[in-house]
């Protein structure tokens, strides 16, 4: 099945092509809209793929914004992935543009914009007390589930760890393999080569 992935433990799958969540009840949905515009039967394959994993969050008010991570030691390959979060550096909020992460330091942390109300120049150079340049990535572009998470981009993860109901255990093992090898090569070597 290529249109679905299985965010590893989750709980969530992305569209192959979109690069962002859908909730598992509104796959038919996804699927018969455009881009994709799929027949009926393939809609009801992808179903009964997703019906494999019952870690699934099915429903939006199965989705828990605070049970998210904050942070994952990978990136999804299945999710958009951004280079210009702006973390905040007091709790774990990600925003990407200075007037969310403005918006979020004034009413959550009482911070006063330096710059005021008035008008920005482009030549003004003012300390911001956020962290630029963060990979992030989100889950889903609406809420609930939308906040943004920390990424390691140097770190692709493919494989799924929530196991299918009738998961034939070699294949798992084998795309565990997989994750570790890629994960292994886009590392620095810091062992023995094994030469050439
Ligand atoms: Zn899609
Ligand atoms: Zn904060």
């Amino acid at each position: 099945m290529d249109y679905i992935a299985i965010l590893g433990d989750s709980g969530f799958l992305a569209c192959r092509e979109c690069k962002y969540s859908i909730l598992p009840s509104s796959l038919d949905y996804h699927f018969r809209r455009t881009p994709h515009g799929l027949s009926t039967n393939i809609r009801e394959e992808i179903l009964s793929e997703a019906r494999k994993y019952p870690s699934l969050i099915w429903e939006a008010s199965g989705i828990k914004d605070s049970e998210i991570p904050s942070s994952f030691p990978f990136f999804f390959c299945n999710l958009a992935l951004y280079s210009d979060g702006l973390a905040c550096q007091d709790c774990p909020y990600i925003a990407r543009s200075t007037r969310g992460i403005s918006k979020h330091y004034r009413e959550s942390h009482e911070w006063e914009n330096p710059r005021g109300k008035g008008r920005i120049t482009k030549t003004s150079l003012v300390e911001v007390p956020w962290e630029s340049s963060v990979h992030c990535q989100q889950f889903f572009r609406s809420i609930p589930g939308h906040s943004y998470f920390r990424v390691n981009p140097k770190r692709p993860f493919l494989g799924r760890e929530t196991r299918p109901r009738e998961a034939s255990l070699p294949e798992d093992v084998e795309d565990r393999r997989e994750v570790e090898i890629r994960s292994e090569s886009s590392r620095p070597s810091s062992r023995n080569s094994q030469g050439i």
